[in-house]
């Protein structure tokens, strides 16, 4: 499970754990939208097993930013003096913005590790 998670963050091939998922170097903290392989380097695994598969990663991107907003908001709440401040929300969108691009590349990820016995 730990290898997992590691392989993902890395941007690893689903398949056989070596090969990029991604064409730019830069693994996680990259502020483009990332250009993909179309199947692995390594073993030859098909990335996009269809066109517009990755439409549903915009899903697995939303789960995460509402994700990411809750945690900001537990971690800066203690921060401020009422418990619905709203001076609050300007940090959350701030720091969703800053994850967008993250966001992509993990998101994107994950929905291939998640159909990674569809061969
Ligand atoms: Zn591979």
């Amino acid at each position: 499970m730990f290898k997992l998670i590691q392989q993902i963050f890395t941007n690893k091939c689903p398949n056989c754990g070596k090969g990029k998922v991604f064409k730019d170097k830069n693994i996680v903290f990259s502020m483009s939208v990332p250009k993909m392989n179309s199947k692995c380097p390594t073993c030859d695994y098909k990335y996009i097993k269809e066109p517009g598969f990755f439409i549903g990663a915009m899903y697995v991107s939303y789960g995460l930013g509402v994700a990411e907003g809750l945690i900001t908001y537990f971690f800066a709440s203690p921060f401020f003096e009422k418990s619905l401040d709203m001076k609050i929300i300007p940090i959350i969108i701030g720091i969703m913005l800053l994850l967008t691009f993250f966001n992509i590349r993990i998101s994107r990820m994950i929905w291939l590790y998640m159909f990674r016995s569809i061969k």
